[in-house]
């Protein structure tokens, strides 16, 4: 297998490496450090960040974006996280939705929301599913309560659904512009058969954002609460087909997961850096400790689940690539799945262990240390709970 980059993706990887030293990491605490949830959230970052083309990376060039590939999907991540892995997520969290929108949607849908979001570096783009009353149960519907899972109502009255109800812990919720929400139009067969999508932009009538939630981690990521009363979405609007709601969201989910990964891996690398230079200059017991065997031992574990996870998540990024140009021995997409749980693991050793190095600098005097620690613990809910694990199993012993 070669694990060479082209001249295209490597010019990726410099440009948003630089992107992450330059401008990303010279804010990051600060914008870590305000105790708003709502003012944590900076716009020109993403505006510089858009013009460099990381918000629009992954649509496809003859729709006007970057089209870039998986593999660089993954090394771009890796390295804006690397400044800052909420920023980084920002930027991704519009990758799966508008590579949907040129996947799924008809050529009428894309003139009206691929284009502007194309055109506009302030558009961003968020998705909800999750509810006060369900969350893990639309990820893994349990098969002997067809009622469990989204409630968000849609009714149909002619070209127009009304949908009421709630969405919560939305990414982007209160900075997106366009919104796939997954509705209940069916409530009285299984989630499975009775979920829609549709795409509501920020000004439907009847739609408002509500509460942004305060996190211990990823503090300039929003997470949002989604109200509807009576809001009334187009027919026009809807992705694929009425109860058609796991086709149509398809395998953006599963990419999403592949882009936590190599999220989790710019972490990992950030972590480790930190945790190299502050063994090499920190001096007790007469000499630096890097030079203490104990601490040896834990860089080594640093490094070495930092290296297994860089080749867990290039090879499941390359095998989608190779998947998606039409090679059949490339299998379903379960790596994706177990990839996303072993980075949910891998990131908050890693993290953990370079706070540990850190002694009491960790707590006192490092908020950074303090801060990989924080985000870290936000996989737990997005990848590393029990029901991501069993998803991925299901789809093993199937
Ligand atoms: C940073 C962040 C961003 C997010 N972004 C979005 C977003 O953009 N859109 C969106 O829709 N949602 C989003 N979410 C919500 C996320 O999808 C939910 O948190 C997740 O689905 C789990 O739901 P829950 O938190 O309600 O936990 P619950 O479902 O209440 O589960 C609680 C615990 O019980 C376990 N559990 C539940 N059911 C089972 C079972 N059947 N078997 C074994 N164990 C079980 C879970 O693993 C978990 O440990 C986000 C969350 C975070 C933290």
């Amino acid at each position: 297998m070669d694990f060479s980059l082209s001249e295209e993706q490597r010019a990726w990887q410099l440009k948003a490496r630089k992107f992450a030293q330059e401008d990303i990491l010279p804010i990051s605490l600060q914008r870590d450090e305000i105790s708003d949830p709502r003012e944590t959230f900076d716009w020109e970052i993403i505006r510089k960040g858009s013009k460099l083309g990381f918000r629009t990376a992954a649509v496809p060039k003859e729709w006007g974006g970057h089209g870039i590939d998986l593999v660089t999907q993954a090394v771009v991540v890796t390295e804006l996280a690397r400044g800052d892995s909420a920023i980084s997520k920002t930027f991704s969290q519009c990758w799966k939705w508008s590579h949907l929108i040129a996947a799924s949607c008809t050529d009428a849908q894309k003139d009206r929301f691929l284009k502007p979001f194309l055109a506009d570096d302030t558009y961003l783009l968020s998705s909800g599913t999750t509810e006060p009353n369900s969350g893990s149960d639309n990820r893994l519907p349990p098969e002997d309560d067809p009622k469990a899972g989204i409630k968000l109502r849609a009714e149909r009255k002619g070209d127009v659904w009304i949908l009421n109800g709630e969405k919560c812990f939305i990414a982007n919720g209160s900075v997106a512009r366009l919104f796939f929400i997954s509705t209940r139009t069916n409530p009285s067969v299984h989630a499975r058969e009775g979920t829609t999508v549709f795409m509501v932009p920020r000004d439907t009538p009847g739609f408002r954002i509500g509460k942004v939630f305060n996190k211990r981690g990823w503090r300039f990521y929003q997470n949002a609460e989604l109200i509807f009363e009576n809001a009334r979405v187009p027919h026009a609007n809807l992705v694929g087909e009425v109860n058609g709601a796991a086709k149509a969201r398809g395998g953006a989910l599963q990419f999403g997961a592949l882009e936590l990964a190599a999220n989790a891996l710019g972490v990992c690398e950030a972590a480790v850096e930190m945790a190299m230079q502050h063994a090499r200059t920190r001096r007790q017991g007469g000499k630096c400790l890097s030079e203490h065997q104990v601490i040896q031992l834990k860089l080594n574990e640093m490094h070495m689940l930092t290296e297994a996870l860089r080749s867990f998540v290039m090879r499941t990024a390359w095998e989608r690539d190779r998947a998606t140009l039409g090679d059949k021995t490339m299998g379903d997409f379960v790596n994706a799945d177990l990839v996303m749980n072993y980075a949910s693991d891998v990131v908050q050793r890693v993290t953990g262990v370079n706070m540990d190095i850190h002694g009491v600098e960790r707590s006192m005097m490092n908020a950074r240390v303090d801060k990989l620690v924080r985000d870290a613990m936000i996989w737990t809910h997005l990848a590393g709970n029990s029901v991501q694990r069993i998803k991925a199993v299901k789809h093993l012993i199937k």
